[in-house]
């Protein structure tokens, strides 16, 4: 199909033909071409010098920098597993990942922020130069831990091991090839038409599944990479207008923190640039969030979904076709789709079923449950996202997810309408619907968090919501915080919130 091998190799061609085109550009430096090669090759004398073999597992806990893109290009090369764990997590969820992937060293790239220096003197893991990157804290873990059998195949081959950040429980390690990675991110590049006059805006992080794509893709096509360690909205408006980007993806509250900060800085208005394509993935979009960075950024706001376990592309909204709801788009080209209703029969289009793919984008599997692998792929390898959704045509919408759907009396409620609703008042900045089980029925109750120093209550949001809604999707209650628990994505923890509420019924 034209995929190279392994996820390295797509700068090959560029180095040749290319070289001195900027690959990578991070908070303190910037990279060509031939000096990505050369630093990743000299990376990967410095991790066999370290002992890193085939099939073993690195852990590489970092912020969106080039000396991590640098590890992961070299992983590759040695046909290791890289897992890049966000320094945000906790302690305790880093713990975890290490003891369950097995990982033989930790790397902690120690130059970009406190977090991974306090993780790294929490291990004890001496700072030094791995090849040309400097300050790189390295540690063994692991020192007896087995390799992993290496693919004959190379594009079977492991790339990355990714632990989902647990909205619905327990992380898993999520086991993504070569040729899963390269195929999704080739799909989503190529109806954005990318070339290597692109400089995309990588913002999201590549300790997730949407950073190391958007990487991969940008790499693919020869362009450029703009690695943000942290999220700040007034370094993205200055890059919008000096740096020449050109695509921004972002997840919802990306573009929610956006306009906020012209708000409050009291920017008339944004100077765009050379921005040509924005995109938005992750989470339900609220589409009067969309009208308004579609004003403001004089573009479309283009939505796709996917999934960690899909690497992560499923579907998206082309540029060529923009909608005005909240469509996530047509299927990636090489997928298949089918929905499924709860009697395992497929549903006829546009009633609702449960969203199952079959494609090269779907994962190996869980690492280390094979029990919740099959519970996931079936024996004729389609995948069930456990997403609600239903086509118009060839255009998806996501409905909702099966875990997270309340039944209240017999009705099916999806939060993601009644979330809807409810962020069509002013003062709402976000909310998280979640059920709440009751003497053998589940009630529909709101968190919501309100614009800072709002007057409204909760009486006021159930008399917006109440006429909008029949009277089993209305809220029983709807509850007030300062702020919702969120991933390092933006997305609600929900179960947190629906922990929460146990016992009070
Ligand atoms: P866990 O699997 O542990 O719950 P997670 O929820 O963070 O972790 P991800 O792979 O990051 O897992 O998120 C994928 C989910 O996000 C999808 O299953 C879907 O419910 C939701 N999602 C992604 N994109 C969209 C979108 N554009 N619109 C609506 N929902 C989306």
């Amino acid at each position: 199909e034209g995929l190279p091998n392994r996820i390295h190799e797509v700068i090959d061609r560029y180095v040749d033909a290319t070289p001195d085109r900027l690959a990578l550009i991070d908070d303190k430096t910037s990279l060509t071409y031939r000096e990505l090669d050369r630093s990743a090759g000299s990376v990967v004398r410095a991790l066999q010098a370290l002992g890193i073999r085939a099939g073993d597992r690195m852990m590489i806990v970092s912020e969106n920098c080039i000396p991590l893109a640098c590890l992961l290009l070299a992983a590759s090369r040695l046909d290791a597993w890289a897992i890049v764990v966000n320094p945000r997590l906790s302690p305790r969820e880093i713990d975890q990942i290490r003891d369950h992937s097995g990982a033989r060293r930790a790397f902690f790239t120690a130059d970009v922020s406190q977090e991974a220096v306090d993780h790294a003197t929490r291990y004890g893991a001496p700072v030094q130069d791995v090849g040309p990157l400097h300050g790189i804290g390295v540690t063994a873990l692991n020192e007896e831990t087995s390799a992993e059998p290496v693919e004959f195949d190379g594009s079977h081959q492991v790339a990355v091991l990714i632990y989902t950040s647990g909205t619905t429980g327990t992380p898993k390690g999520v086991m993504l090839t070569h040729r899963n990675l390269l195929f999704s991110a080739r799909g989503t590049a190529g109806w954005r038409k990318m070339t290597s006059a692109d400089v995309q805006y990588c913002v999201l992080p590549i300790s997730h599944i949407v950073g190391i794509s958007l990487l991969t893709m940008t790499l693919m096509f020869g362009g450029t990479v703009r690695l943000v360690a942290k999220y700040d909205p007034a370094a993205l408006v200055k890059a919008m207008a000096d740096e020449g980007i050109t695509i921004l993806n972002g997840v919802p509250a990306t573009y929610q923190r956006l306009l906020e900060y012209r708000r409050n800085a009291g920017l008339p208005k944004f100077d765009r640039g050379a921005l040509r394509l924005i995109a938005v993935a992750g989470a339900p979009l609220d589409l009067e969030l969309k009208s308004r960075v579609e004003q403001e950024l004089g573009l479309p706001l283009l939505n796709g979904y996917g999934i960690t376990e899909c690497s992560p592309g499923i579907s998206g909204v082309r540029p060529d076709s923009p909608r005005a709801d909240h469509a996530v788009g047509t299927v990636l080209p090489g997928l298949e789709a089918k929905l499924v209703a709860r009697n395992g029969k497929t549903v006829a289009n546009g009633e609702v079923g449960e969203l199952h793919v079959r494609g090269p984008n779907v994962m190996r599997g869980y690492y280390r449950a094979p029990d919740l692998t099959a519970k996931a792929i079936d024996a004729d390898g389609w995948f069930n996202t456990g997403d609600l959704a239903r086509f118009e045509g060839d255009c998806l919408y996501i409905v909702g997810r099966t875990k997270e759907m309340i039944i209240r009396s017999g009705f099916n409620v999806y939060p993601a309408e009644i979330e809807a609703v409810l962020s069509t008042h002013d003062a709402v900045v976000q909310c998280a619907v979640v059920g709440r089980p009751v003497e053998g029925n589940e009630e529909v109750v709101a968190f919501v968090q309100l614009i800072k120093g709002s007057k409204a209550t909760a009486q006021d949001l159930m008399a917006h919501v109440a006429p909008q809604l029949t009277s089993y999707k209305r809220p029983s209650e709807i509850i007030l915080l300062d702020a919702l628990p969120a991933t390092s994505t933006g997305k609600i923890l929900k179960h947190k919130l629906a922990e929460s509420l146990r016992g009070q019924g």
